[in-house]
């Protein structure tokens, strides 16, 4: 055995199955520790004591202890700053090797190489596995070597390598574990007071067991993902977006499932997993992207919606009911249809003309499954700003997008109660509605619900003018 003691620190992998660094730590040591830090420079930025993010990464951590306690060992927690807890652990445990899963954004890559050089000079070795994605930094590459820039044949590259390659279960030895008598004085209990949180409520079950059913009940109806996915009023998408961000489900696994099915629905949805790739890719290898635009001359916009045009799309009172809707839905759960985030974000860009930026902060805020790739890339995207992005003459109409994907205003009515006797022509924009028809409804537009805020067509020439001068 290469290690006498080895810790395996969990970060957004917070499962015990296929899980590359616990099986590479327990292949090479004698014993291994798992280890939790809660990030106090994380924690200490978010701005709401009922986080979403910080219940589900608890309770997914109180799973994990209960199942390494049944092998007989216990989860290690912390809380403080990573950079000096791992390294101090490392030393009092007398562990010989900390093994853990690659993140690409960069302020983890940065904190992986402090923790990395400490331990070295403590002469404990650092080790870090690709687990997040299939194919990470320049495994996939245009044929000069450079990372792709456009999708399609990124995704082309990303299947051709994955059928020549194929990838493989990781299966951790758990006999392996650390006993809980060897750890014991390092095992805390912790609770979301003791790191100053409260319980959220979340609108889907945490922890490896629940990701790994919901996986199993989504591949009975991924064959009709490709008609169903837009349709935010369906359950028609997996709903796994949270899963893969915390990592209780294994990105291996979803991509096999997918390419055992035959089916068109399938094939769809095996893009969207390499469209996380994509984005991870791009902001491993284009990290600017978190402060810029990726197309350099877009920087220069100056954005003139202000802010009260931001606050009322914040609240959900555009007086466009489909973006209303989608906003009061997502201030009330932290989730969003990605249909319905590509209708948002447009209408803030595009027709408040308020900076992306602002809208991708507050998804960052309330988000359950806030992934600063994918929502970087989705913003950057809706904002024709980004890497393979919508051209930016074209711009959502936002009642045509309620027409199509909210047809009988289902999704309506449940987020916007005040329109719900509006009929289903009429629904989509109830401004249009003459007084007697809003009497009927019960509902005075300008007083039991907002004016459109603006005026779609002149806001989209005013956007087509902003953008078309760079
Ligand atoms: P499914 O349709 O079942 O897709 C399966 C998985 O593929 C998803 O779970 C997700 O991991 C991935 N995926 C799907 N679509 C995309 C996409 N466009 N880009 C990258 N990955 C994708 N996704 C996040 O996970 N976190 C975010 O913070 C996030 N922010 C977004 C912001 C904007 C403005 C937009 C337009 C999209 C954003 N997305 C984000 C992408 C997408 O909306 C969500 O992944 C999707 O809605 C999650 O639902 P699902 O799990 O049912 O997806």
């Amino acid at each position: 055995m290469k290690f006498q003691h080895a810790i395996c620190w969990i970060r957004r992998d917070l499962r015990l199955s296929d899980h590359r660094a616990l099986y590479e730590a327990c292949r090479v040591s004698k014993q291994v520790s798992v280890v939790f830090v809660y990030d106090e420079t994380i924690l200490k930025k978010l701005k709401d004591r009922d986080d979403r993010r910080v219940t589900f990464i608890y309770e997914c951590l109180n799973e994990i202890d209960k199942k390494l306690r049944d092998k007989g060992s216990a989860l290690i927690t912390v809380k403080g700053d990573p950079c000096v807890e791992i390294p101090e652990l490392a030393a009092e445990l007398g562990v010989d090797g900390v093994f853990c899963n690659r993140d690409y954004e960069p302020a983890a890559k940065e904190r992986d190489e402090f923790v990395g050089d400490r331990l070295k000079g403590l002469g404990i070795s650092f080790q870090s596995f690709k687990d997040q994605v299939v194919f990470e930094r320049l495994e996939i590459t245009t044929q000069a070597g450079h990372p792709f820039r456009v999708f399609t044949p990124y995704k082309n590259a990303w299947l051709k390598k994955v059928t020549e390659e194929g990838y493989r279960e990781y299966r951790p030895n758990l006999k392996k574990l650390s006993p809980l008598k060897n750890i014991n004085k390092f095992v805390k209990p912790f609770d979301l007071k003791s790191i100053g949180f409260e319980k959220a409520s979340l609108w889907i079950e945490p922890g490896e067991q629940e990701g790994g059913k919901r996986f199993r009940k989504f591949l009975k109806c991924v064959g009709q993902y490709n008609e169903s996915r837009d349709f935010p009023f369906i359950n028609g998408t997996s709903g796994l977006s949270v899963h893969l961000r915390f990592g209780t489900v294994s990105i291996r696994k979803l991509v096999k499932g997918a390419l055992e099915q035959d089916s068109k629905g399938a094939q769809v949805w095996l893009s969207e997993l390499i469209w996380r790739e994509f984005y991870q890719m791009i902001l491993d290898r284009f990290p600017r992207v978190v402060e810029q635009t990726f197309i350099p001359k877009f920087n220069q916009i100056k954005w003139s919606g202000g802010d009260r045009f931001f606050k009322a799309w914040c609240i959900g009172q555009t007086g466009y009911p489909l973006v209303d809707a989608a906003m009061r839905q997502f201030n009330a759960t932290g989730w969003m249809h990605n249909r319905l985030r590509m209708v948002v974000a447009s209408f803030l860009v595009k027709d408040l003309l308020v900076d992306w930026r602002k809208g991708e902060a507050y998804f960052a805020r309330f988000l359950l499954d806030f992934d600063l790739a994918a929502n970087n890339g989705g913003w950057q995207w809706c904002a024709s700003t980004g890497c393979d992005a919508q051209p930016w003459f074209r711009i959502f109409n936002p009642i045509t997008q309620s027409t199509r994907f909210d047809p009988d205003g289902k999704f309506i009515r449940a987020n916007v109660p005040e329109l719900k006797n509006f009929s289903n022509k009429e629904i989509h924009f109830p401004s249009k509605c003459r007084k007697e028809a809003q009497l009927k409804a019960g509902c005075l537009i300008g007083k039991d619900y907002p004016e459109p805020l603006v005026d779609h067509s002149t806001q989209r020439l005013l956007a087509l003018d902003l953008y078309k001068n760079f």
